[in-house]
C-alpha cells in the first residue's frame, strides 16, 4: 500500500509521496504534511520486547515512507543508528526516583534531536535520487540550540547538500554555542542572530515561502529543504523510541502486555510529543501524553483553556530548547482535533499570524483528551534536579527536569499512577552551569569547561566524546546578522544575487 501525504491547510487535499514531502519540508501553501490516513503496523505489541532498535526502526519507517524500498530504508537505518550512538540500546531506559527516564542523549550531540537528524540526511539524499532531483539541497534551519548542531552533525560533508543554521546569540548555553561554532564540514554555515528563536524561525519560514528567492536558487541548481521538526523525515523517526520504551518496559517486567503508560515530554516546537501522539494513533497503549513547559507556558495555557496566545513576554530560561512561543508542530494536532478540517486549520493559523491568538471551539477543545499539560518555573526546575540527585544520585539536565517536575505535579493532582516515562532530551553535560547551580555546589559560578569538569567530578561517568574534545576545537564560524538581514546573508553564503 502506498501512503500519501497532504497539507494541513489544503481543502482539496492534493497529495505527495513520502519522498516528495521529505524533500519539500513544508507544503507550498505554508501548511505541514500529514499522511492521508494512519497506516497499519505489520507487527504485534508483544513483538516489541524482541526487537532491536534497528529492527523496530525499519518496521515503523516502512509504514510511513512507503515509496522507499526496504533495501533503501535498511541502508538509512544502518547509517543512522550504529556506533555513532554510545549506548547499544540507542535509547535506554533508566529507572530512577520512581520513574523510567528514556535517555535520548547518547548520540553525537548528546541531545534527542540526534535520533531524527542522524537519519534525515539519508532519507533526504535517497529521496533526491528517487525524484531525479538535479539540484543541491540547501538545508535552512532556525535553532533554539540543539537542532542546529544536530542537523549539522547529520549533514556535514554529505554530498549534494549544504546547511545554513541561524541561532539566537543570547538564547543558547555556552556549550551549545561552542558546539555550533566549532562545527566542521565544508558545507556547513552558522549565523548568530541578534534576536530570539521566534524571530529566527519566523524569518526562516518567510525565506522558504519567498518565490523570487526560490527562482534565483533554482537558476544556480539549488533548492531549499527543511531539517526543522516540521519535516516528516524528522517527525516519524521520533515515533520509534516511544515503541522502544514500551518494549524495554515489557522486557524488564515493569508492565504487562497492553498496560497503559504515561509519557511526560519536555516540549518546545511540539515535535517530540506529536510523535507520541502518532504512536498512540498507531496503537501504542498510552494513557496520557503530558506536555511539559518551562516558564514560557503558552502550551500549558492552550491545553487548559483552548486559547493559544503568542502575545506574551518571552523568557530566556535554563531550558533554552523549550523557549518557544510559536510551536510549529501544533498545527498538525489542530488538523486532527478539528476532524482533519484543512479550512479550519488554515483559518486558525492565519489568525495566529495576523492577530497573535486564537480560541478553539468547545467541540474541538474536547478532542484534547489524550493530553495533560503543566509547567515548571526556574525554581521548580532546579528543585527537581536537586531532588532526584539527592534521592538517586541521578542528574537531570534542565529540560528533563521540567518534564520530571511536571510529571510529579500531574500525578499528585490527578491521582493517576500509571507507569511514567520521562522523556530525557539532553545530557546534563550539555547544560553544566545550570545543573551546578541547581545542585548548589561551591562552584556554582563555574562556566564553560570549568563547569563541565566540576560536573564530571560529581557524576563520575566518562565525558561524552563530543564534550571531551569541544574546548580544544577551533572556532570555525564568525557570521552574525539582524533578523531582517537574513535573506541577504543567505544570498551571500550561496553566492546567489
Ligand atoms: C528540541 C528540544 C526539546 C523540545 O522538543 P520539541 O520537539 O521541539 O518539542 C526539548 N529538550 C531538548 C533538549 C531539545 O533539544
Amino acid at each position: 500500500m502506498t501512503l500519501l501525504y497532504r497539507s494541513t491547510r489544503d481543502p482539496q487535499g492534493k497529495t505527495y509521496t513520502a519522498s516528495q514531502a521529505v524533500l519539500q519540508g513544508l507544503s507550498p501553501d505554508g501548511g505541514l504534511f500529514v499522511p492521508t490516513e494512519i497506516p497499519k503496523l505489520d507487527f504485534e505489541l508483544a513483538d516489541l520486547s524482541k526487537f532491536s532498535y534497528q529492527e523496530l526502526a525499519l518496521h515503523i519507517l516502512q509504514a510511513f515512507f512507503t515509496d522507499y524500498t526496504t533495501a533503501e530504508l535498511e541502508a538509512c537505518v544502518t547509517a543512522a543508528y550504529s556506533t555513532n550512538f554510545t549506548d547499544p540500546a540507542i535509547t535506554p531506559l533508566s529507572y530512577q526516583a520512581g520513574n523510567a527516564y528514556l535517555e535520548l542523549f547518547h548520540g553525537p550531540t548528546i541531545a534527542f534531536k540526534d535520533l531524527a537528524l542522524q537519519l534525515l540526511p539519508h532519507l533526504m539524499t535517497t529521496a533526491a535520487q528517487k525524484n531525479q532531483h538535479d539540484q543541491d539541497i540547501v538545508i535552512l534551519t532556525a535553532t533554539s540550540g540543539d537542532t542546529g548542531k544536530a542537523a549539522m552533525a547529520g549533514f556535514a560533508d554529505v554530498a549534494g547538500t549544504k546547511i545554513i543554521v541561524f541561532y539566537p546569540r543570547d538564547g543558547v548555553s555556552s556549550v551549545q554555542e561552542k558546539q555550533m561554532l566549532t562545527q566542521t564540514g565544508e558545507n556547513t554555515y552558522v549565523v548568530g542572530i541578534n534576536g530570539n528563536f521566534d524571530h529566527a524561525q519566523t524569518k526562516v519560514k518567510e525565506l522558504f515561502n519567498n518565490q523570487i528567492l526560490a527562482q534565483d536558487l533554482a537558476a544556480h541548481h539549488l533548492a531549499f529543504s527543511s531539517a526543522n521538526s516540521i519535516n516528516i523525515g524528522r517527525l516519524f523517526p521520533q515515533i520509534i523510541y516511544y515503541f522502544a520504551a514500551y518494549g524495554q518496559l515489557l522486557r524488564d517486567g515493569k508492565i504487562t502486555l497492553g498496560q497503559k503508560i504515561n509519557f511526560s515530554v519536555p516540549t518546545g516546537n511540539f515535535g517530540d510529543i506529536l510523535a507520541g501522539y502518532f504512536a498512540k494513533k498507531l496503537g501504542l497503549p498510552i494513557k496520557k501524553l503530558i506536555c511539559a513547559s518551562n516558564k514560557n507556558k503558552v502550551l500549558t495555557d492552550f491545553f487548559n483553556s483552548g486559547r493559544y496566545d503568542r502575545q506574551r513576554p518571552f523568557y530566556v530560561t535554563s531550558s533554552p530548547s523549550m523557549d518557544i512561543l510559536v510551536s510549529s508542530n501544533l498545527e498538525r494536532l489542530l488538523f486532527y482535533i478539528t476532524g482533519e478540517d484543512a479550512t479550519k486549520t488554515a483559518a486558525l493559523m492565519d489568525q495566529l499570524s495576523q492577530v497573535g491568538h486564537y480560541q478553539l471551539d468547545f467541540e474541538v477543545f474536547q478532542n484534547l483528551g489524550d493530553f495533560a499539560a503543566g509547567f515548571a518555573d526556574e525554581v521548580q526546575t532546579a528543585t527537581e534536579i536537586k531532588r532526584v540527585a539527592t534521592l538517586d544520585d541521578y542528574i537531570l539536565d534542565p529540560h528533563t527536569a521540567v518534564a520530571s517536575a511536571v510529571a510529579k505535579n500531574y500525578q499528585k493532582a490527578s491521582g493517576d499512577l500509571s507507569p511514567m516515562v520521562i522523556v530525557s532530551t539532553a545530557s546534563p553535560y550539555k547544560f553544566p552551569q545550570a545543573v551546578l547551580e541547581a545542585l548548589e555546589t561551591d562552584s556554582q559560578h563555574a562556566e564553560g569547561l570549568e563547569a563541565v569538569t566540576e560536573l564530571q567530578a560529581k557524576l563520575q561517568t566518562p565525558l561524552p566524546p563530543t564534550v571531551a574534545t569541544l574546548f580544544e576545537a577551533p572556532i570555525r564560524h564568525h557570521l552574525t546578522c539582524d533578523p531582517q538581514d537574513m535573506e541577504e546573508m543567505v544570498r551571500q553564503i550561496l553566492k546567489v544575487n
